[in-house]
């Protein structure tokens, strides 16, 4: 399957039992017949799925809400495991009994692991929902990304993930600490034009991004993709907006691309 075929089928989940955001989780699994078993398990634990034969049922095994700082994290998880309870080839894996312990999100390589974030977000931030925030403009800033991840409980870097898949305009996101850029994601007009590795690379001096680990909320400013992109010779004015995530030091940051004609 293909990622825009994992969407649609995050979207026919939506569609199939009349959600809208926040979606609820517990009635899907409810609906579904999978159990959700909350429990301990541990700081590096994000969630893990598996197939129980004798009784021919799915156990979802997530963080506690309560005790985890990130409720939105835990939903994320929850979401990623359905993933692997929808995704046929995925089902059929667990079925056949391998279980499955998942990775934190978003940083991993494995094409199974990121179908189901793929999918996760899909089904945290319903596309109806996302089209109709980003209107006629076709395009969210950063503090409507915010507001569209509180409306549908989802974190900040699963909605702007999300919708970075989603518009048609050049566009990055970034997710960084200590100066050094952990993890991006292009938009499908940015990957077209070669921004594909987004990992690895230092933030640049006085940019908004550094500014924004001492400061409480959005900090944004004119950029330049010179100044982030040195290796490529290119010039073009970038927007950049960036926000501290939770109490973490990692940094979520946006580029768009000022004078984009269409
Ligand atoms: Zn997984």
């Amino acid at each position: 399957m293909t990622e825009t075929q994992i969407e649609g089928l995050a979207d026919d989940v939506v569609a199939a039992f009349g959600l809208s955001a926040p979606v609820e989780l517990d009635r899907i699994a409810r609906e579904e017949g999978i159990q959700l078993a909350e429990g301990d398990y541990g700081d590096e634990f994000h969630g893990r799925i598996e197939y129980l034969a004798e009784v021919e049922a799915f156990v979802i095994y997530h963080p506690r809400y309560i005790t985890n700082h990130y409720p939105s994290r835990v939903r994320f998880s929850i979401g990623h495991e359905f993933a692997h309870f929808y995704i046929p080839h995925h089902r059929e894996m667990l079925i056949r009994g391998k279980a499955h312990y998942s990775l934190e999100g978003f940083r991993h390589k494995n094409a199974v692991e990121r179908q189901a974030d793929v999918f996760a977000a899909a089904l945290l931030i319903p596309t109806r929902f996302l089209r109709e925030r980003m209107g006629r403009r076709g395009f969210l800033s950063l503090s409507q990304v915010l507001t569209l991840a509180d409306d549908c409980k989802a974190s900040a870097q699963a909605t702007a993930f999300r919708y970075t898949r989603f518009t048609k305009e050049p566009h990055l996101a970034l997710v960084s600490e200590d100066g050094n850029v952990l993890y991006g994601f292009a938009s499908e007009e940015a990957r077209a034009w070669g921004f594909w590795r987004l990992r690895d690379f230092a933030i640049p001096e006085g940019s908004a991004t550094l500014r924004a680990t001492a400061a409480t909320g959005i900090v944004e400013d004119k950029t330049e993709v010179g100044i982030w992109f040195p290796a490529r010779g290119t010039h073009a004015e970038l927007w950049e907006e960036a926000v501290q995530l939770g109490s973490s030091t990692r940094v979520l940051t946006l580029l768009s691309w000022s004078n984009y004609a269409k």
